[in-house]
């Protein structure tokens, strides 16, 4: 038996992903079988599919970090045949074969059921970008922050995980600020929430003073780089940033009179390996507080074959909001 799958192979030219039709065989040997109903892209499937960052090892390759679908065959008692499943991260579609394609296997500890009140869409609506945002949002929490008249910064605001921190935060009853690049995009993000636009450059020049005006009651910041370090010096006594992406950068350079003079912290977010109770906390919070509706405004369909163009536009930070991929038919 054959079945579409994204294949990412490396020549003398480079790395290239293709649509193809690939074999059961080809599958790694884990405990469950799903067949894939949608998948998604992120940052990370782009920088997948064009070889970037040594992520992948070994090629061929299928990527793919997050997938839904129903369980086929399981060697595990932890499912059963028919469940619906989520798997995102535990590096699927990094080291292990991924979503992008019509069946996955993949170890039985790194399943979370589909919550009831969420359709197999909107959790790939949600995906990666989605957890990790929760995840962000649960840590601020944690660590003191809730809804008042101040504002909460969202960086990369127009991007996948930056688009459902909007939306999540305002839902919850924050106010919030949504920090883009791409200022043609304010109807977009006051749409899903955002009471007020930052330029991106307000933000991406560094400050010559450590400390500015507080600004912010807290952040979920998807860029890093310089504008990590200039929101640290802006943020409330007591308050955190969710440090959550590098789309601006990997390294940065600050002061840490924040910390020192204002207790301000960075909590780090990794979605990758997040526990399976966290995680199941996280998605069971998502499908409560993000209503049917909501994820529709941030939302693009798009078949397999789309992928591989796709994957280029992402990284150049060119793709609004999230993007759904059908993989196979709901119904068979
Ligand atoms: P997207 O590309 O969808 O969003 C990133 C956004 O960042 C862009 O839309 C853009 O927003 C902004 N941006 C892009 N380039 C730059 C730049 N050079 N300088 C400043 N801002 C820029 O990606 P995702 O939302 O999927 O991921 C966002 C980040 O989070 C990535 O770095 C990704 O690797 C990371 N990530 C981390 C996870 C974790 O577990 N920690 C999980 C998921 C993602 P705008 O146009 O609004 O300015």
């Amino acid at each position: 038996m054959t079945f579409a799958a994204v294949v990412v192979r490396e020549s003398e030219d480079g790395v290239r992903a293709c649509v193809e039709e690939i074999e059961m065989e080809m599958l790694p040997d884990r405990d469950v079988t799903i067949r894939v109903l949608y998948s998604t892209l992120n940052y990370k499937d782009g920088m997948v599919m064009a070889g970037i960052g040594r992520i992948v090892r070994t090629y061929p390759h299928v990527p793919g970090v997050d997938l839904v679908g129903e369980v086929v065959e399981s060697r595990s008692p932890l499912w059963s045949q028919g469940d619906k499943v989520i798997v995102t991260g535990f590096r699927m579609g990094e080291i292990s074969f991924g979503g992008y394609a019509q069946y996955a296997r993949v170890d039985a500890s790194w399943i979370v059921p589909l919550p009831d009140r969420l359709s197999a869409f909107d959790a790939m609506a949600l995906g990666t970008a989605g957890l990790t945002a929760m995840l962000g949002v649960m840590a601020l929490e944690a660590h003191g922050l809730v809804p008042s008249d101040d504002a909460t910064l969202v960086t990369g605001a127009a991007g996948g995980v930056g688009s459902v921190a909007v939306s999540l935060l305002s839902t919850l009853g924050y106010r919030v600020s949504a920090s883009t690049g791409r200022t043609e995009e304010e109807p977009y993000l006051r749409l899903l929430g955002a009471s007020e636009i930052v330029p991106r450059r307000e933000l991406e020049e560094p400050s010559s003073r450590p400390l500015e005006s507080e600004r912010w009651n807290g952040a979920i910041d998807s860029v890093g780089g310089t504008t990590l370090a200039r929101l640290l010096g802006q943020l409330a006594s007591g308050s955190s940033v969710a440090a959550v992406g590098l789309a601006g950068g990997s390294s940065f350079q600050a002061s840490v009179l924040p910390l020192l003079l204002r207790g301000v912290n960075i909590l780090g977010i990794d979605s990758v390996m997040t526990p399976l109770e966290l995680r199941r906390r996280a998605w069971e919070r998502l499908a409560l507080t993000m209503a049917p509706g909501r994820l529709a405004d941030m939302t693009t369909t798009v078949e397999l074959q789309s992928l591989p163009a796709l994957g280029t536009e992402i990284l150049k930070g060119r793709v609004r909001g999230r993007v759904v991929v059908r993989v196979s038919d709901e119904e068979r």
